[in-house]
């Protein structure tokens, strides 16, 4: 059928308020700022920026992977812009953030694979905003060293890669990508020193809890710091329906699974995003 299943109470959310969210959204809008959070209208602002936290994109909106589940364009992708690092830096101190998440499109179309700019973009913050953490959530870079090394120099406390799904659902969810090729990017990121590392999962997708419970195994086995277990919702009809909406005590349970699995940190829920609640996880 072409209907959509209605959502669940528990995914109903409140608009943001709060003192710091009304300042925050009055800089974005006054200078024209660019965050994921707006652009994606997540439920979370008025808690992330309440917190100083907030999700920046770069390497421009376009894409050159087209995975099911995700709302960005997919196509030939903008020349790079070699200020962006800078643009990106100047938003991060003129709405003050005390840590930031960098994330990017997937830019299989360069030599670099975007990399360079993700560097740049680091130590433009770096300067600019020296008391800031960061978080860079990045591409698999194909699993080229060359490429994710310039991000391990750049030393960012955070380095997340997201897994997005279950081994079975990897081809459907996300094409272009390979499971082992973004555990084998994790497991590198961990070995060559980064101090936290972190990935995020999306359930809704059809996946059965064995398997769910094999991801966090694997993510465990590469050494991983933190994981993100949120809802799947579908960008628009043309995306990968929803085929299950989990309960909040399915979630709870893949929580203590986690923290039995050992991991530093879990957030498991609903509207889970993998940049939620991502200053917690210096920690
Ligand atoms: Fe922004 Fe991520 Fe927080 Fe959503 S969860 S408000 S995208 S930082
Ligand atoms: Fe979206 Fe990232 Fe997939 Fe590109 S690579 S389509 S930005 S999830």
């Amino acid at each position: 059928s072409t209907q959509r299943t209605p959502k669940p109470k528990w995914l109903r959310v409140k608009l943001p308020t709060g003192k710091k969210y009304t300042e925050l959204r009055g800089v974005v809008d006054k200078y024209n700022l660019h965050t994921i959070c707006t652009s994606g209208s997540c439920p979370n602002m008025g808690e992330c920026w309440g917190e100083g936290t907030a999700t920046f994109m770069i390497l421009g909106n376009i894409c050159t992977r087209s995975c099911g589940f995700c709302g960005v364009k997919t196509g030939r992708p903008e020349t790079v812009d070699w200020d962006e690092p800078e643009k990106v830096a100047r938003s991060i101190k003129l709405m003050k953030i005390k840590h930031a998440v960098i994330t990017s499109v997937d830019r299989d179309d360069l030599k670099d694979m975007g990399s360079i700019i993700w560097a740049e973009t680091v130590k433009a913050i770096r300067r600019m905003s020296p008391e800031t953490t960061l978080e860079t959530l990045i591409p698999d870079f194909q699993g080229v060293e060359r490429n994710i090394n310039r991000i391990i120099e750049a030393n960012p406390e955070i380095v997340s890669h997201n897994m997005e799904t279950v081994r079975r659902l990897t081809r459907e969810v996300r094409i272009q990508a390979k499971y082992d090729r973004s555990l084998a990017v994790l497991k590198y990121l961990k070995e060559q020193g980064i101090n936290r590392t972190k990935s995020g999962i999306m359930l809704g997708l059809g996946e059965k809890e064995e398997e769910v419970i094999q991801t966090l195994k694997d993510l465990k086995e590469a050494k991983l710091d933190v994981v993100t277990i949120g809802q799947y919702l579908q960008p628009s009809k043309q995306h990968l329906p929803v085929k299950e909406f989990i309960t909040p005590e399915q979630f709870k349970k893949y929580e203590t699974i986690g923290l039995e699995l050992g991991f530093r940190h879990v957030e498991s829920g609903a509207l889970v995003r993998s940049s939620y609640k991502a200053w917690k996880h210096l920690t």
